[in-house]
């Protein structure tokens, strides 16, 4: 199984205030992915949120998987759960996903394909590999938080198959979400805010970046250098704020996945795959799920198991300005 969702059954909210503001906190440095295990026997590398830092512009959450070879097994499994506050993407690298959704979609995901599901007032997905299945399975599950004037937005999902690129001399840039080098996306986002997969190619090449920005770029695959800083498949840095270009060099098969936006500001609560601005917020969404209100049911036969909300934590969920 492959999580598409946070599937802990012991969600880390703490993550998102546990640690003190560090003074450098704009400061570039690497982004440590922490080994998540998720279900049985997976594991995924997050990256975002972590106690350092909760978001990179708007994007909340970010983990990795694969590639995983799934030939032997029913490969991913993420049956019914719920999302508020927050648009999912999904972005595939190999394989395939079946997308169904409370709004009556089912729909297959594949590699240079996004999958935006904005969750607003409440959504239900599931995301689940096909019968049959190609055997390697690899993608990144990102959300961003919506801001707080579109944080109850009727919940939508769009298919986007065909992205705007950006070429960048040897460096090609698929635009999942904003603008970048000239290609815009279609893909409709509440703050201003980018996306980008960069084929990196043989040679250097200077990327275009929004000096209002702050930015973060994880490796997907090959080694490159991101700047002066050499990183390999997995590893991901935190680039800073007002800068106006990455120089991205590398092998071939490098492929980078750069995201980045304006800084987020306003209160956020993260707890389980609820985005609130607050405690209420969160609690009421995890009653309504649990009491089957508000989100619906999802559509198609083969989603899988619906969900259970784990237990709240004591006290009250804190949040983050
Ligand atoms: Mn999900």
């Amino acid at each position: 199984m492959v999580p598409v969702s946070n599937l802990d059954p012991h969600p880390d909210e703490v993550d998102l205030v546990d640690e003190p503001v560090a003074p450098d906190r704009g400061a570039p440095g690497p982004l440590a992915g922490r080994r998540v295990a998720l279900g049985q026997g997976t594991e995924v590398r997050r990256y975002l949120p972590t106690r350092r830092r909760a978001t990179v512009g708007a994007w909340c959450f970010m983990d990795a998987y694969g590639p995983d070879d799934v030939s032997g097994g029913p490969g991913m499994r993420v049956g019914p759960h719920p999302h508020t506050g927050l648009q999912t993407a999904t972005w595939l690298q190999a394989g395939a996903v079946v997308h169904h959704d409370s709004l009556g979609n089912v729909g297959t995901i594949e590699p240079g394909q996004l999958n935006l599901m904005t969750a607003g007032s409440g959504v239900a997905h599931a995301e689940v590999s096909g019968t049959p299945h190609p055997r390697w399975l690899s993608g990144v599950q990102l959300w961003v938080a919506l801001p707080a004037g579109a944080r109850r937005v009727p919940p939508a999902v769009a298919h986007h198959p065909d992205l705007g690129r950006a070429d960048l001399g040897p460096v090609t840039a698929t635009v999942l979400v904003g603008e970048l080098g000239g290609a815009r996306s279609p893909a409709a986002v509440y703050s201003a805010l980018v996306g980008a997969e960069l084929a990196v190619g043989s040679g250097r090449a200077g990327v275009p970046l929004d000096p209002g920005f702050e930015h973060a770029a994880l490796v997907l695959s090959g080694q490159v250098r991101l700047g002066d800083r050499p990183a390999g498949a997995g590893d991901a840095w935190y680039l800073g704020r007002g800068e106006r270009r990455l120089v991205v060099e590398g092998d071939p098969s490098g492929v980078v996945l750069l995201l980045g936006g304006e800084p987020f500001t306003d209160p956020l609560v993260m707890w389980w795959n609820f985005v609130g601005g607050s405690d209420e917020e969160v609690r009421a969404a995890r009653e309504d799920w649990e009491a089957g209100r508000r989100f619906g049911e999802v559509a198609g036969p083969g989603a899988g198991e619906r969900m259970t909300a784990p237990p709240l934590p004591p006290g009250r969920l804190v949040v983050r300005r």
